[in-house]
């Protein structure tokens, strides 16, 4: 294999297999027993109405705790557990945790939090995967329309016809579904339209000194606006900032998640987060 490659490439691709290779096996063997051994755990950060100041929501993002390693990136192991074919079992897993979470926040904040999901690219062909997904919502008694499944752009547009009936049932079934990342993918916008989806997330890297990137600026407004007229609901990822905020109130964009508002957190830490808040009926989160 590395006869094909140019002198140069091979000898920038050896020191970092080489160095890259016991870190990867630790992750992989790590990985099928994390879950049993209570390393995994989903983290939740939420999303809120940009008009209103109300939550929306709150996504799902994964963390896995390694006894060794400390606390890891999905970015880290999301591509081993899809490696080593465990993915979709990790993604039944969040589903399960969150559906569980769903119930008790309902029980003890008093109102209903609806929660987003990341499905991984490699199970967008999967068989009977909205049966399962709605089997695990029967199961938990959790409704449909509080669950929000993530697909991310590059993902979907590489298996379209499989996304697009995954995108029809998952409808079908009550279950709302979010492009993620757009704009890092290589679609073009009119694209979106063979795509039933409720909700376009607009990639952090759009976002990142909105206020001062007329570049940035006038392709967030371009987004937002053809997001709207197609009828999807627009989720800025990534607001850091005030200023940055304070431009897409301008723009028009209908949601925001980032760390101005609050990092991911742990279960319970977001519970209270949200519990100093009020209620989304009689408080707002940000300020
Ligand atoms: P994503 O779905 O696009 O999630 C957004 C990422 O942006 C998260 O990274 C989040 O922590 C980060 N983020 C949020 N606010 C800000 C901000 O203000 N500034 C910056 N710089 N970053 C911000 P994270 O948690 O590391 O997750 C990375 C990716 O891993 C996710 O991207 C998602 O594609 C994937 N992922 C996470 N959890 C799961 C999971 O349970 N299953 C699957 N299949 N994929 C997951
Ligand atoms: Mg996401
Ligand atoms: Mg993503
Ligand atoms: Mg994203």
């Amino acid at each position: 294999y590395a006869a094909k490659e140019s002198r140069n490439e091979y000898r920038l691709y050896m020191p970092k297999w080489t160095e890259k290779l016991p870190r990867q096996m630790m992750l992989e063997n790590g990985l099928r027993a994390a879950a049993e051994a209570g390393e995994l755990e989903v983290y939740y950060q939420p999303q809120m109405d940009c008009r209103t100041g109300r939550l929306t929501g709150l996504e799902a993002l994964t963390r896995w705790n390694h006894p060794v390693m400390g606390l890891l990136s999905p970015q880290e192991f999301i591509p081993v557990a899809e490696e080593i074919g465990m993915i979709a079992d990790m993604d039944e897993w969040v589903l399960e945790k969150v559906c569980m979470q769903h119930v008790r926040w309902e029980e003890v904040l008093g109102y209903p939090v609806k929660v987003a999901v990341n499905l991984s690219a490699r199970q967008l062909n999967r068989p009977h995967l909205p049966e399962r997904i709605q089997q695990i919502l029967q199961r938990h008694e959790v409704d449909p329309s509080q669950l929000e499944i993530e697909i991310t752009e590059s993902a979907g547009l590489t298996k379209a016809e499989a996304t697009i009936r995954l995108l029809k049932e998952l409808r079908r079934i009550g279950v709302g579904t979010a492009i993620d990342d757009f704009g890092t993918g290589h679609s073009a916008l009119a694209y979106l339209k063979k795509f039933d989806f409720s909700v376009l997330k607009i990639d952090k890297t759009f976002i990142r000194g909105l206020d001062h990137d007329p570049v940035n600026r006038a392709l967030v407004q371009a987004i937002v606006d053809m997001a709207h007229a197609l009828g999807l609901r627009t989720v800025a990822e990534g607001v850091e900032t005030e200023a940055e905020l304070a431009r897409l109130k301008q723009i028009g964009c209908d949601t925001v998640q980032g760390y101005l508002l609050s990092r991911p957190l742990p279960a319970r830490e977001i519970e209270a987060f949200l519990t100093s808040k009020g209620t989304p009926q009689y408080s707002t989160l940000h300020k």
